[in-house]
């Protein structure tokens, strides 16, 4: 995961439109004692919100880094869960989830297939879950969540990596959660990983020759590039290759 700065991005008309309409409305339901909600995908998921998250996110997933295929739209996800909520797999399922927050620009993230069938679902722990806000006239700043959203926390300063493998930085709580959660030492994201650096460290190797031989020019530029690419966020799987630099 890497910082996405969402300043940089601006709110999709349809959210800004629709999605103000469609959450007044949720407002409305739940202050009448409603629990269940229906939302529309074609909102939150339309094709404005997608392509303003795939700018935002160098056209990676938000969690794992890997790249989206041009192909795929990538999974508009929810950080905090719209319909229902748990604080853990073996504790109670909660509902409603965060309604009020299910058009909400800042509470949308894009990810990849893997992640959208393997990961975080309905989970969001808190540190302290007696504070969870359960209705929109709550306020969300008495949370203190335990999962990095790379929009609102720089997960540099609570996740590291040595060599492909991810861990929590300084044992940080929020780091080790967040690990957990969105699955980021999986066997197999892992084995991406390693591949990966394996691949940089032979072009990386390749252009620390001082004069190097006319055969060679294209992997080095290739490496110089990649370089570029990886300290401004565009490399898939940045936060790992940064550390690997
Ligand atoms: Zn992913």
């Amino acid at each position: 995961m890497i910082w996405l700065d969402r300043s940089k991005a601006s709110t999709p008309p349809t959210l800004s439109g629709k999605g103000k309409l469609a959450t007044t409305k949720l407002k409305r339901l739940a202050s009448n004692g409603a629990k269940n909600f229906t939302f529309d995908g074609k909102i939150y998921g339309a094709v404005d919100v997608r392509k303003e998250l795939r700018k935002l996110h160098f056209g990676k997933c938000a969690f794992c880094e890997s790249l989206l295929p041009q192909t795929t739209a990538g999974h508009v996800e929810h950080f905090r869960p719209k319909g229902e909520v748990q604080q853990n797999l073996n504790e109670p399922i909660l509902k409603p989830g965060y309604y009020w927050l299910a058009y909400d620009w800042s509470n949308l993230l894009l990810e990849c297939e893997w992640c959208n069938s393997r990961a975080k679902r309905r989970l969001f722990p808190l540190s302290d879950p007696s504070k969870r806000a359960r209705d929109h006239k709550a306020k969300l700043i008495n949370e203190t969540p335990l999962l990095l959203n790379p929009t609102v926390t720089k997960p540099e300063a609570h996740i590291e990596f040595i060599n492909e493998e991810v861990r929590a930085k300084n044992g940080s709580p929020m780091g080790q959660k967040s690990i957990e959660v969105y699955r980021l030492d999986d066997p197999g994201l892992t084995e991406v990983r390693r591949n990966k650096l394996s691949l940089f460290r032979a072009l990386r190797d390749l252009a620390k020759f001082a004069n190097p031989q006319p055969e060679v020019q294209q992997p080095l530029a290739e490496a110089r590039r990649w370089q570029r690419k990886i300290k401004s966020g565009r490399s898939e799987y940045s936060a790992m290759l940064r550390q690997n630099l």
